[in-house]
């Protein structure tokens, strides 16, 4: 029901849909049993669709994350919504696959997944021989990278290419003639520490590796793609969450893993665009973190208002309730499922437990799914569940 407001709500809008995109294994590895395939809409902030596929009903775990997005791009079509911009990593398969289904949709990429594989690559090569000067210079690439991006007019991919080049200059101190689309420097006269900063000789081994890096055909087509707005950072931290609902470290069975997905989306939704906290006297809240990511560094962070567990709540005691055959309250009563969504035959998906629809919309479930949900408020139900589990296939609201 809250993903049939969500679409709903854009329809209403009219707009063309801004949305990022990404997968989740179940497990660490390469060899995950469940996928799930999370959606954001961009501007909104908020989990629009989340898809859980299983590994042998694509043909292996490599194929699930391009069978989440089939499935949701599919359910859209049939909303009548319009997908304007899609952001992603750089998954080559689905890069492919959205070029030669969907041409009609911007696929652009994600800045931080592609200079974090860039950054990788220059430590690596920093480690050589007569390369150790390239050190310095990986956090400050890396940065012009986001610069190139960021400060680029949408749909001009040559110049950002042709800004993310002439880094190859400035790091032998050499701030003009770079080139035509991007012609010399723009931070003006070097002062001070940025001055004396550790140039790299011309034609000595670093800076041929560091021009072979930074030239890469491949990495100069993926930063053609770069997005310059909106990018993926809130379906890391959607995925972040996730983890507290459904832990790599664990197996959950189908019914169980979708039931915790979709809980940790309503969690997510209710507190995606939670507002900024302020102090007695007034003023913004801030916290300093250091990041497991930035290795020690500093980062300063907004000290967001305390977040509310509404949705989850209301799931579990729903739960809860129907377990130990307590009445709802009225506005939680059992009601069939409306049919405002139209589901094919083609999308509908046997999961192991029978009668469970596996790519649903988060909204709906099952009673197997009611079930599975109070195994994670108290396992000792397990037995009163198992006869609930077969009960006729009414629909919680
Ligand atoms: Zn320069």
């Amino acid at each position: 029901m809250r993903q049939t407001f969500l679409l709903g709500t854009f329809q209403a809008e009219g707009r063309d849909l801004v949305l990022g995109g990404d997968g989740r294994a179940d497990s660490p590895g390469h060899c995950a049993k469940f996928g799930s395939h999370t959606m954001l809409e961009l501007h909104a902030n908020v989990v629009i669709d989340i898809q859980l596929v299983q590994s042998n009903e694509c043909g292996g775990s490599y194929h699930m994350e391009k069978t989440g997005m089939e499935r949701f791009l599919a359910h859209l079509e049939r909303q009548g919504l319009a997908v304007g911009t899609m952001v992603t990593d750089r998954h080559r398969q689905i890069a492919k696959w959205l070029r030669e289904t969907y041409p009609h949709i911007e696929h652009l990429y994600d800045i931080w997944h592609v200079a974090k594989g860039f950054s990788k690559k220059l430590l690596a090569a920093s480690n050589e021989r007569e390369c150790q000067v390239l050190r310095p210079w990986i956090k400050s690439v890396s940065n012009h990278m986001y610069w190139c991006a960021v400060s680029t007019p949408s749909g001009e991919g040559a110049q950002i290419v042709a800004k993310w080049e002439s880094v190859v200059s400035h790091v032998q101190n050499v701030h003009t003639g770079h080139g035509d689309l991007f012609q010399s420097c723009i931070h003006g006269r070097l002062e001070g520490r940025e001055s004396h900063k550790k140039w790299l000789e011309p034609s000595s081994k670093a800076a041929v590796k560091l021009e072979t890096l930074v030239c890469n055909k491949t990495l100069c087509k993926d930063i053609l793609k770069l997005s310059g707005g909106s990018q993926t950072s809130a379906v890391e931290g959607f995925h972040s969450l996730l983890i507290q609902f459904a832990p790599k470290m664990y197996v959950f069975s189908y019914t169980g893993m979708l039931c915790r997905i979709l809980i940790a989306a309503l969690h997510f939704n209710e507190n995606a665009n939670r507002v900024q906290g302020v102090t007695k006297t007034g003023e913004a809240m801030y916290s300093i973190k250091y990041p497991k990511g930035r290795k020690g560094a500093a980062v300063l962070r907004r000290v967001l208002k305390s977040p509310t567990y509404v949705g989850a709540g209301v799931c579990l005691c729903v739960c809860v309730c129907v377990c130990v055959s307590l009445s709802l309250p009225d506005s939680l009563q059992v009601q069939p499922l409306p049919q405002v969504l139209p589901i094919t035959n083609q999308d509908l998906h046997k999961g192991p437990e029978e009668g469970c629809s596996g790519p649903l919309p988060f909204s709906s479930g099952c009673m197997c799914t009611a079930w599975s949900l109070c195994l994670c408020v108290r396992p000792s139900l397990m037995c009163v569940l198992l006869i609930v589990r077969r009960c006729s296939p009414v629909y919680l609201v």
